[in-house]
């Protein structure tokens, strides 16, 4: 798994899902070689208000260690829906979180 920071996304009427294009060039996090694209895959994502939408992430290819890693924007988590910016505010005072509550007191265990 990399991240980037300097992306752009594009809604792809046919994939209904936002395309990320990253203009930072993919290195890889084991060994930093080049990587290249492999293919692209559907990410969820659910947004401060609770709207969810879909994200096509880059899944790239580094040709030294023969390994796929995924590219997500540094706005999501891996392997959770809710944006950074969602987990990270959960439970204080002003926050309007839309997850249930069982979900932000298993946030906040870790
Ligand atoms: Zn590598």
């Amino acid at each position: 798994m990399i991240f980037t920071d300097k992306y752009t996304l594009e809604y792809d009427p046919r994939k209904d899902a936002h395309r990320v294009h990253s203009t930072e060039a993919p290195l890889c996090p084991s060994c930093g070689f080049l990587m290249s694209g492999y293919d692209n895959r559907r990410r969820k994502a659910i947004d401060s208000t609770g709207a969810v939408y879909w994200l096509l992430v880059r899944r790239l290819y580094c040709p030294k260690c023969k390994t796929h890693h995924t590219e997500l924007p540094r706005s999501l988590v891996p392997f959770k829906q809710y944006e950074a910016a969602v987990i990270e505010g959960a439970g204080s005072p002003q926050s309007s979180c839309p997850a249930e509550g069982s979900t932000i007191r298993r946030w906040k265990r870790k």
